[in-house]
């Protein structure tokens, strides 16, 4: 096969979903790499070191119209150089392997249904075991985690650490962490780290272990009784938790310089649990960084991708934090990407049965083959 990389093009993107050093083994299974130039120049990779690996460097039109399998990151959308959707670009029967985000790209995965392509989700690949190195949702979250606590430490005019100094002692700032899940987790670790004290909330109750492990307090409150899905994700809690949940908040928000709140729900938006009155009960300066800002936000006076001053408080709705990291993300993505693409083609037959492939596969031939992502472009 010809596998396709083409540059990005969503705004602001810097990652590729292919470096140099992973084309080796796609090579060794006999397939051909096609990269578009430039596509690897804002993560660290220039044309040369592409060629050097192996790879035909081409230009963008010849990598669409030339690829069996174009791996790329972020959803289709219209292609602002070739002046055609992304969709149409590719051939017919391609196979694609990206991150379609249906909820937030519905467009883009209608515009892939007219032709016969078979489209692989990242943010599809089961949380299993089995598929921990194609876990392309939890490479990213974890620099989204770290990345959200230093620009919080950047906007705040505080430092983290206690300091004991001859000019006095200055007390450790105050961050709370909403949401212990893969980022809220490495957010927690970053803040301990940067010499921070952290409390942090999840309504999972097996995640309360996982906070107290990387030094932070876990904010107790009564849980709800089912709160996880088979797959490990959080369930939608209902509105009378949610305020009880709000009331656990508030109660900390005054004494709170940093909040980095990352709480999401699997294909819904996410759950306001920052209101604005909230918000008000903040000391002035304080800074909340939301990493849900995609989703909606888990506060009611986030603006995607804005930094929004209210109330004395700074509110920063962060999109696509990885691509604030792109030479590591778009290691981690690449590997992520290759192992799930040596999985999917290890056979001449893809395995259908395999829970890997069917998870991760939302249009199969042209036909729509996930019931969530159907329900959410039916929504
Ligand atoms: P996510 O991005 O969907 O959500 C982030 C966090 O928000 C989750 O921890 C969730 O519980 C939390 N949340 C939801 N509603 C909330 C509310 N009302 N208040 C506060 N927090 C709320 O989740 P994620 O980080 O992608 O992963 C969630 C879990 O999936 C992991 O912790 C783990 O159990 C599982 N997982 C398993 C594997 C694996 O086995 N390979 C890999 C990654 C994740």
């Amino acid at each position: 096969m010809k596998i396709g990389v083409p540059k990005e093009i969503a705004e602001g993107e810097t990652r590729v979903a292919l470096i140099p050093s992973m084309i080796g083994p796609l090579l060794k299974m006999n397939h051909e790499v096609l990269v578009e130039s430039g596509a690897g120049l804002n993560s660290g990779h220039d044309d040369a070191a592409y060629t050097q690996a192996g790879a035909q460097v081409v230009d963008a039109a010849a990598v669409y119209a030339g690829a069996d399998a174009l791996l790329k990151v972020q959803p289709l959308t219209e292609h602002p150089l070739l002046k055609k959707h992304e969709a149409e670009l590719l051939k017919d029967d391609a196979y694609l392997i990206t991150f379609l985000s249906p909820t937030t790209h519905k467009e883009g995965v209608r515009a892939l249904l007219g032709k016969k392509v078979t489209a692989f989700d990242m943010g599809f690949v089961p949380r299993i075991t089995r598929a921990q190195s194609m876990d392309a949702l939890s490479s990213m979250a974890t620099l989204s985690g770290y990345k959200a606590v230093l620009m919080s430490a950047n906007y705040l005019g505080k430092i983290f650490p206690l300091m004991m100094t001859a000019a006095g002692t200055i007390s450790a700032s105050q961050v709370l962490v909403l949401g212990a899940g893969v980022a809220g987790l490495q957010a927690i670790a970053t803040a301990k780290r940067l010499g921070a004290r952290v409390e942090a909330f999840d309504p999972r109750p097996v995640v309360k272990e996982q906070v107290e492990s990387l030094g932070g307090r876990f904010v107790e409150m009564e849980m709800p009784e089912d709160a996880e899905t088979e797959g490990g994700y959080a369930k939608e809690m209902d509105e009378a938790f949610l305020k009880k949940e709000q009331e656990a908040i508030a109660s900390r928000l005054k004494k709170t310089d940093v909040v980095i709140t990352t709480a999401q729900v699997f294909g819904k938006a996410a759950p306001i649990l920052i209101t604005e009155e909230m918000i008000k009960m903040m000391p002035a300066g304080s800074v909340i960084i939301d990493i849900a800002a995609e989703q909606g936000g888990n506060t009611a006076l986030t603006e995607k991708n804005k930094l929004v001053e209210k109330h004395g408080v700074k509110i920063y709705g962060a999109v696509n934090l990885p691509a604030l990291l792109p030479v590591h993300a778009s290691q981690m993505y690449s590997k992520n990407i290759t192992t799930l693409f040596r999985h999917l083609f290890k056979e001449e037959e893809m395995d259908w049965e395999d829970e890997i492939t069917s998870g991760a596969c939302v249009i199969r031939e042209g036909k729509l083959v996930n019931s969530l992502v159907e329900k959410i472009l039916n929504a």
